[in-house]
């Protein structure tokens, strides 16, 4: 791992790699420039931070890659003033608290250098290997000069698509959010608006459904910050001048631990604040004037799930339910796979209380979602629901290989759409968008029983296949291939066009279009070969875990091959009258020996 003499010429500067010795002085010496009064190694806080969690960590290769993006992005400034690899270290930062492995930390400094810098993922490539290549190469961005309108869509696939690979680049993309929305504050307050609004849009349902709720509340309140300052002014005001509340909070938590412990319940009881999103939330939707806020606790029980019903009824023995807001998030998880029992009771005082009940494991889960495997190597658990999330984005990657970006990202969009309903089919549970029909469920529960759906019933009765289901619905779906179905000789089979009027998901959509798309073969457009060509070289290059940061060598290899121009070449690639694979043979020797 030690840095390539070649790469690091390439770097204009020499890197501080000779000997240990200067590698200190010239930190130190940076150190007293930059980091006035901080410590003397600019990377101990987050080697500190990593080390905490992961003791056995190597610190050496932080370091290094430290100084490699220190070097590359000298000279550059934020917004703010501030030197530019104040981000990069801050993004890091950010996922060592989350308990990120050593890899996601080094790509997370560097994350920033092939886009902006002239480092380039060759050299990236020989400095610290295929994996941190690909996670940096995930996150960065399209060319908009390339591109167009369509970069912004086009970045998010490809994104997406890198973190069907590996996660990890996705947590990256969250950090970096994150720590820009916290830096937001030298911009105008409409490019502001815009970015906090782009954050909505997509990273934060992302980070939602990936079940990272460690980072999604943190990019929540930044959000409500920007978006919203007078009602995030008003929130900061209400939770500092709370009368009474830790005194409150304190004997409710201490009551429950006697309620637990004559109930034989081993469990940590703690004060669990609500945080300011999550306020302002249940402010404006119950339509309350002041900031509306309850007490909550945790019960996290040292046991098995069966534990969290004693708990329930241990608290719910001590103190009187509210109707209607119990709910089983264990026997039903929320779709990013939230598992917790919550409720609401009158409490000391006869004030409402929220008690939220989960095992350590849920606890877990609950806070890091994907990312829990990473925190917690060694209790990689058998059941991993971790796995589960990553079941969903592959099926997101599926549909991306049917359509274009823009239409990607509009399926993703739908897709992460905050109003699901729960649909129950074949003794099973299954989230749809709302306003979901029979056919989006048919869809759901595979591609042929969409596409050969002839009948539904609704909690028992038949029921147009338009009608529009309800949350808790217990539907049943004929087809074709039921053999119970009387199909009349020469009735019409498969989809029908006039469902694409009513169906919501994206699963249903898609798979209608393809149906007629596969049958009427309709002429594809040029636009349509440029970039499935382009597509499949990109997939191609992976094979090789390898990406392209930039058009050029691409251009080049066209022109060197002797097409006219790089479209040409991709149109020829998608008609495989040129093979992906040879292309992407010459392409990788030409980037790698220019000469
Ligand atoms: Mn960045």
């Amino acid at each position: 791992m030690d840095v390539d003499a070649g790469h690091g010429a390439a770097l204009g500067r020499a890197l501080p790699t000779s000997s240990p010795g200067d590698l200190t002085l010239s930190q130190r010496l940076r150190s007293l420039l930059s980091f006035p009064g901080g410590d003397d190694d600019p990377v101990s806080v987050l080697t500190r931070t990593h080390r905490s969690i992961h003791p056995s960590a190597d610190a050496a290769v932080l370091r290094r890659s430290y100084a490699i993006a220190e070097n590359m992005h000298r000279g550059q400034m934020r917004k703010s003033g501030d030197p530019y690899i104040t981000h990069p270290l801050a993004v890091a930062q950010i996922c060592a608290e989350l308990g990120m492995d050593t890899t996601t930390l080094v790509a997370a400094l560097l994350h920033d250098t092939v886009e902006d810098t002239s480092y380039t993922l060759e050299a990236l490539h020989g400095d610290f290997g295929p994996e941190v290549t690909h996670l940096v190469d995930g996150v960065t961005k399209f060319d908009k000069a390339f591109y167009g309108k369509i970069a912004e869509a086009e970045t998010i696939r490809k994104m997406i698509v890198a973190a069907g690979k590996d996660v990890r680049v996705l947590v990256i993309k969250l950090a970096d959010r994150l720590h820009n929305m916290r830096t937001l504050d030298a911009r105008s307050p409409a490019s502001r608006a815009r970015i906090a609004t782009a954050t909505l849009d997509v990273l934060v349902p992302l980070c939602d459904r990936l079940g990272i709720q460690a980072l999604k509340r943190d990019l929540d309140d930044v959000v409500l910050y920007h978006l919203e300052p007078d009602a995030y002014a008003r929130i900061a005001e209400h939770v500092q001048n709370r009368p009474g509340w830790t005194d409150y909070l304190a004997d409710v938590s201490a009551k429950a631990r006697v309620a637990l412990r004559r109930q034989r319940v081993s469990a940590d009881v703690h004060a669990r604040p609500r945080h300011f999103y999550s306020i302002w939330k249940d402010t404006v939707s119950g339509g309350h004037s002041v900031p509306f806020d309850l007490p909550r606790i945790a019960v996290v029980v040292d046991g098995p799930e069966t534990d969290c019903y004693a708990a329930l009824g241990a608290i719910h023995g001590r103190w009187r339910p509210v109707a209607g807001r119990f709910k089983d998030f264990i026997a039903s998880p929320k779709n990013n796979l939230y598992r917790s029992l919550h409720t609401t009771v009158t409490g000391p005082d006869g004030r409402l209380v929220e008690v939220l009940i989960r095992t350590e494991t849920m606890h877990r889960y609950s806070e890091y979602g994907v990312a829990t495997g990473y925190r917690y190597p060694k209790v990689a658990e058998t059941a991993d629901p971790a796995g589960d999330q990553l079941t969903w984005l592959r099926r997101v990657l599926e549909w991306q290989q049917e359509t274009d970006a823009a239409q990607f990202l509009a399926s993703l969009r739908c897709d992460l759409a905050e109003a699901q309903i729960t649909i129950f089919a074949r003794g099973h549970a299954f989230e749809l968008p709302g306003g979901s029909t029979p056919v989006d469920l048919a869809y759901e529960l595979s591609p042929q029983t969409g596409d050969s759906c002839l009948a539904a019933t609704i909690n028992g009765r038949l029921a147009p296949l338009s009608s529009q289901l309800r949350d808790g619905d217990v539907v049943e779906i004929f087809s074709e291939n039921d053999g119970h179905v009387e199909v009349e000789p020469g009735a019409p089979r498969g989809p029908r066009r006039e469902w694409l009027g009513f169906v919501k998901s994206s699963q249903a959509q898609l798979q209608i279009n393809k149906y007629f798309d596969d049958k009427n073969e309709p002429g594809i457009s040029i636009a349509d070969k440029v970039r499935l060509g382009r597509a499949t070289i990109g997939l191609t290059l992976r094979k090789h875990d390898r990406g392209l940061a930039s058009e050029v060598p691409l251009r080049r290899l066209a022109e060197e091959i002797g097409y006219p121009d790089l479209e040409t070449m991709l149109v020829a690639v998608c008609e495989r009258n040129l093979d992906p694979d040879a292309v992407v043979e010459q392409l990788i020797a030409l980037v790698d020996h220019p000469d």
